[in-house]
């Protein structure tokens, strides 16, 4: 499932991240990923609940921020949002083949508690 290995390869970016800020629990992790990066949130919470049990961001909370696609027309030059993945110039028609977004696969930030034994 594509979902998991990209679940397992986030959680090693926020244990990286969890331990370099000296966090003791993650509570909420922000993502954001892109319409082209085709993930399904949905799945890739449930995913992310597997393979984060038993570390440090058990039970987080996942806040997923999908990304619109970005595309730039060859022929007119005109940079537009894809909508519905129509890869079609709103202008001039021309199929465009440029994008300058919507692959994004990141954590923006995460929060949690330093330190200690919490509950
Ligand atoms: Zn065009």
């Amino acid at each position: 499932m594509h979902e998991l290995s990209i679940a397992q390869s986030l959680l090693d970016i926020i244990v990286d991240e969890s331990q370099r800020h000296r966090l003791g629990r993650v509570d909420k992790v922000r993502l954001r990923i892109g319409e082209l990066a085709a993930v399904v949130p949905e799945s890739l919470r449930f995913c992310f609940d597997l393979v984060s049990r038993d570390t440090v961001a058990g039970g987080a909370v996942i806040e997923i921020e999908t990304v619109a696609v970005a595309a730039r027309c060859d022929k007119c030059d005109l940079s537009f949002e894809v909508k519905e993945r129509v890869f079609q110039c709103p202008q001039c028609g021309e199929p465009v083949f440029e994008m300058l977004g919507g692959r994004e696969l990141e954590v923006v930030n995460i929060e949690g508690e330093t330190g200690g034994e919490d509950g």
